[in-house]
This record gives structure tokens, C-alpha cells and sequence, in this order.
């Protein structure tokens, strides 16, 4: 890979975007940031960030933008993102997407690509069943979930309209094992 690898991967929760942003990014040799394990991680350690965030999330509502987009871009500017990264989680709406845009054009950066992941419900469902056994995230629980997918379907997925026009949309079958789609999504990248 020659220069700077700056990537979204989108997809809606369950579908693997965790497990395929941690993987390509070890290839890569870049971050994978994603916004949902920073969120976490402030919770865990109980930091200013975690109590403003928490209520949020347990219910599977948004983060305000202003504080999502802050967090993000502070984390954009450290040092190890400079070769690029994958951000996962982020942008999640219009305002968000906007923001970033705005950000890359500030730092004289771009986008080399939106990956966007794709299921069957039933694998989606049987993913987020495995996580619920595996991870017990406060808010895998029904009434969160729903309010998640709900908060996609309306706000979310326009954004894959936004990044088609600007023909940074690659779609990929997640399907496969992670590293069959890890393979995909490099093909989609790269070629
Ligand atoms: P995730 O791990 O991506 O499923 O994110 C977990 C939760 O963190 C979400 O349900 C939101 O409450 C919050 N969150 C993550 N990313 C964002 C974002 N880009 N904007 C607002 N809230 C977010």
C-alpha cells in the first residue's frame, strides 16, 4: 500500500464491522477508530466523557454531534493516524458526514473509500446473538436495538446516497468469514 489510507466502513450493527475494521487495520498498518469503543472505554474508565455520554447509549440513541464529531477529530490528529485509518462508527448522519467533509478539506485530506457492508437478516441476527453471549454490551438489549436499527434505517443510510454521488461507495458481501471479507474489501479498495 502506498501512502495514506484514509477509510469508512459502514453497515448496520451485527453486520461485522468491528471484527473487519480490527482486521484490515492490522493489515493496513493504521487504526481502526471506532466512535462506539471510545464511548465505551470513557464509560468503563468513568471519565467526564462517559457520564455526558452514557444515557445515551444504554437507551441506542445518538451522541450528540458536537461531541461525537470533537472526539473524533481529536483522535484523526494523533500522531499514528497519520498514515491513515478506519473509522468505524462515524460518520452516522448528515450532519456528521458534513462535518467531516468539512475536516478533511481543513487538513487538506480525502476519502479513498466508503466500504459499505452487506448481510441477510439472518446472519445480521444470529451476529448480534453471538455478541450478545460473547460481549454483554449494556445496550444489546431489545428496546436499545431497536431504537439503533431505526436510528440507521432514518439517518444512517442516506449517507450511503451521499458517498455513492461522490463515487467513494464500495459495496461488499459480509457474508464470509472475516478473513474472505477482509479479502473483498481490499479488492474493493484497491482496485
Ligand atoms: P457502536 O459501537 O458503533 O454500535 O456504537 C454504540 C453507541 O455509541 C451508539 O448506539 C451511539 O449511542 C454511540 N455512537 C457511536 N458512534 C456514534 C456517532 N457517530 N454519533 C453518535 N453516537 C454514536
Amino acid at each position: 500500500m502506498k501512502g495514506k489510507m484514509n477509510l469508512i466502513v459502514m453497515g448496520p450493527q451485527g453486520v461485522g464491522k468491528g471484527a473487519q475494521s480490527d482486521d484490515l487495520a492490522g493489515i493496513y498498518g493504521i487504526p481502526h477508530i471506532s466512535t462506539g469503543e471510545i464511548f465505551r472505554k470513557n464509560i468503563a474508565e468513568k471519565t467526564e466523557l462517559g457520564k455526558k455520554v452514557s444515557s445515551y447509549i444504554e437507551k441506542g440513541e445518538l451522541v450528540p454531534d458536537e461531541v461525537t464529531s470533537a472526539m473524533v477529530f481529536d483522535r484523526l490528529s494523533q500522531p499514528d493516524a497519520r498514515k491513515g485509518w478506519i473509522l468505524d462508527g462515524y460518520p452516522r448522519n448528515a450532519r456528521q458526514s458534513e462535518a467531516l467533509d468539512e475536516w478533511l478539506s481543513k487538513h487538506g485530506e480525502r476519502l479513498d473509500a466508503v466500504i459499505l457492508l452487506e448481510a441477510d437478516a439472518d446472519t445480521i441476527a444470529r451476529r448480534i446473538q453471538k455478541r450478545i453471549r460473547e460481549e454483554g454490551r449494556s445496550d444489546d438489549n431489545p428496546d436499545a436495538i431497536a431504537e439503533r436499527l431505526a436510528i440507521y434505517a432514518r439517518e444512517t443510510k442516506p449517507l450511503i446516497d451521499y458517498y455513492s454521488q461522490k463515487g467513494l461507495l464500495r459495496r461488499v458481501n459480509a457474508e464470509g468469514s472475516v478473513p474472505k471479507v477482509t479479502a473483498a474489501m481490499r479488492e474493493a479498495i484497491e482496485k
